[in-house]
């Protein structure tokens, strides 16, 4: 399959890690939206929360990485944001499930 995000978690497209186990990955994105920018992947190719929410615990095993990064990236104090882009309307670019952790600075209030 040509997806983005299953070559860089098979190690094929380089990327900055932050945290991985046996389900997931997280790196920095190429394009940072904030000064903390992680995205959060599941190891096994979903395309978005949709399928994800057929696998068992693979949510589960998602919010714990977003834990583990929000740790080693010290946004516990002054807060952060998870988004997960769905579709077209979202504008998700990138077909593989992917949550983006936001942090480091003052986020604005605009959702979209
Ligand atoms: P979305 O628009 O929610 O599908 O987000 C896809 C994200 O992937 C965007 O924020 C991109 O900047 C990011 N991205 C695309 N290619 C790469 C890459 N090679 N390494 C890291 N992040 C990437
Ligand atoms: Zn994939």
């Amino acid at each position: 399959m040509d997806c983005l995000f299953c070559k860089i978690v098979a190690g094929e497209i380089p990327s900055t890690k932050v945290y991985e186990d046996d389900y997931t990955y997280a790196f920095r994105d190429i394009n940072l939206q904030a000064p903390v920018h992680v995205l959060v992947v599941p190891r096994q190719h979903v395309a978005n929360v949709l399928e994800g929410a057929q696998v068992d615990g693979l949510m589960q095993h998602m919010a714990d990485t977003v834990a583990q990064v929000v740790r080693l990236e010290g946004l516990e104090k002054n807060g952060f944001r998870v988004i997960m882009n769905t579709g077209e309307d979202a504008m998700q670019t990138v077909k593989h499930l992917h949550m983006h952790v936001l942090g480091g600075r003052k986020l604005g209030i605009e959702m979209g």
